[in-house]
């Protein structure tokens, strides 16, 4: 399976305030099935339309579900918690995007206002949910408790790179 799509209106979910819900397959999700030990569960999505003040357009998103991933320290499957909370707020075109500059300001001014996307009257809402998912997980999936060591050869090369990764910025 895979170009699914779930095609809606968003500017008209957020101005009626409707709601949209429903289930998506872990195999659907083409993009995040490398990281994937298998392709089986499925997520569930809540999307809320709302209109702000200012009448600006927002939509919530909620997805949650688990999904079977591989533990980047021991290679093992693990069960990875999906549980996605965010807000969008739908802008009519990308002029109206935040530039890097903006977006950068905006966080050092501590300005946690929700991110904006160009929304459309048919808006793949299924992208926007394996996007949201695809953010949501840690950068490195393992497990909370993982008492399973790589083989000492393969762990000396790897833990130069672990390090790497954790001086990374989220
Ligand atoms: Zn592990």
């Amino acid at each position: 399976m895979s170009n699914q799509s779930i095609i809606q209106d968003v500017f008209s979910l957020a101005r009626n305030e409707t709601q949209l819900t429903g289930q998506v397959s872990v195999a659907s999700l083409t993009r995040l099935h490398r990281d994937l030990s298998d392709q089986t569960g499925v997520l569930t999505y809540r999307v809320v339309g709302r209109v702000g003040d200012k009448t600006n357009l927002f939509i919530d998103i909620t997805i949650d579900g688990s999904m079977n991933m591989v533990c980047q320290r021991c290679l093992e499957p693990v069960s990875q918690l999906v549980a996605v909370d965010n807000t969008l707020q739908l802008v009519e075109s990308e002029d109206e995007l935040d530039n890097e500059e903006e977006e950068l300001a905006a966080i050092l001014a501590g300005d946690n206002s929700p991110e904006k996307i160009v929304g459309a009257k048919e808006f793949n809402i299924f992208d926007l949910l394996e996007d949201e998912v695809i953010l949501s997980l840690p950068m490195s999936v393992t497990h909370d408790i993982c008492d399973k060591q790589l083989p000492m050869s393969v762990g000396e090369k790897a833990s130069p790179f672990d390090a790497l990764l954790k001086l990374k910025p989220k």
